[in-house]
C-alpha cells in the first residue's frame, strides 16, 4: 500500500524525519542536500547530495540485510527519501577504525592511516550540547545509553561483523573503508536494529590504488570536488551491482 508523509518529527543535520499516516511502527527518512562538519560549526549544501547519499544507503543496507543484518531499512520512495523501521534510538555512536584517521589518531598521536592488527571499536555519546564525547565502556553504562553490559558486547559484536561486509563491498568497487559510524536503535520487541545511514558523510573512505579521499575529508579539509566524489562512490558501487 502507498505511503503517506506524516507530520514532521525531527530535523536533523543531514536528514528529515516524518510520521508515516497510519503506520506507526515506521519511518519516513528524507535525506537533506546539507552538509556540516565540526558539529555544524562548518556549513554547505551541494545539489543531489540527499539522494546520492539515500541511494548508498540503500542500496548498502540491502547487501548488510542479504547477508543476516537486521536494518531499518524497509523500501525506497524516491531518490532522497526511504521508509524506514521507526525505533527508539540508543544514544551512541558506534565507531569502528580499520586505520587510525581522525581523531583518534590525533588524540594518540599517530600518523593518519596508521594501519590497525585489529578493528577498533569505540564509543561516543550522542549529545549534540556536548560534542559527542567519546565514552569507555563504564561511562557508557553509566549514562544508561544500553541496559546492559552485554548490550555493549553485542553493539560491538555488530559492528566487526557489518565491518567485515562493508570492508568487502567497498573494497570491490576500489575503497578502501577507513573508518565508519554506526547507529543503532531498539524495535517495540526489544531488538537491537542497525539504524540511520553509511555513507561518505559516515565514512571514511580512500581510493585502494591512489589513496585519494573519497569522504567527508574533503569538505572537512577543503580538499575540493566534494560532490564529484560522493557521486562517485554511488557510481562505482552501482556499477558493480549484478
Ligand atoms: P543529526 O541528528 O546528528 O543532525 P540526522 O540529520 O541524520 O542527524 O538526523 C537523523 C536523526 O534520526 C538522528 O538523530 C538519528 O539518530 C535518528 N534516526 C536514525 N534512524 C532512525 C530510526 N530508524 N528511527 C528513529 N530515529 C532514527
Ligand atoms: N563520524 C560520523 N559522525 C560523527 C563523528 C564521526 O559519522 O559525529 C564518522 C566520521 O565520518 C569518520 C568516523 O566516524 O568516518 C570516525 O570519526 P572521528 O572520530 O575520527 O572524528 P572526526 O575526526 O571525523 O571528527
Amino acid at each position: 500500500m502507498e505511503r503517506v508523509k506524516g507530520e514532521l518529527l525531527y530535523e536533523g543535520k543531514a536528514k528529515k524525519m516524518f510520521a508515516v499516516e497510519g503506520r506507526p511502527q515506521e519511518i519516513w527518512v528524507e535525506f537533506k542536500d546539507s552538509l556540516t562538519a565540526f558539529n555544524a560549526r562548518k556549513k554547505s549544501s551541494f545539489v543531489d547530495k540527499g539522494a546520492i547519499n539515500a541511494q548508498i544507503t540503500s542500496l548498502l543496507y540491502r547487501k548488510l540485510g542479504e547477508q543476516g543484518v537486521t536494518t531499518h531499512f524497509l523500501s525506497e520512495i524516491n531518490a532522497n527519501t526511504m521508509i524506514c523501521q521507526k525505533l527508539k534510538v540508543i544514544p551512541l555512536e558506534v565507531v569502528t577504525r580499520n586505520r587510525l584517521a581522525g581523531s583518534t589518531a590525533k588524540k594518540l598521536g599517530f600518523e593518519e592511516g596508521t594501519p590497525l592488527a585489529e578493528p577498533l571499536v569505540e564509543f561516543y555519546y550522542k549529545d549534540d550540547a556536548l560534542a559527542d564525547p567519546f565514552v569507555s565502556d563504564d561511562q557508557a553504562l553509566m549514562m544508561k545509553t544500553v541496559q546492559s553490559r552485554d548490550e555493549l558486547e553485542i553493539l560491538k559484536h555488530e559492528a566487526r561483523r557489518i565491518n567485515k561486509i562493508l570492508l568487502k563491498e567497498f573494497a570491490r568497487v576500489g575503497l578502501e573503508l577507513i573508518d565508519f559510524k554506526l547507529e543503532f536503535g531498539r524495535a517495540a520487541d526489544g531488538k537491537i536494529v542497525l539504524a540511520d545511514e553509511v555513507t561518505p558523510d559516515t565514512c571514511r573512505l580512500w581510493d585502494l590504488k591512489t589513496g585519494e579521499k573519497f569522504d567527508k575529508d574533503r569538505f572537512r579539509r577543503d580538499l575540493g570536488r566534494v560532490q564529484e566524489s560522493y557521486q562517485e562512490v554511488l557510481e562505482r558501487l552501482q556499477r558493480s551491482q549484478p
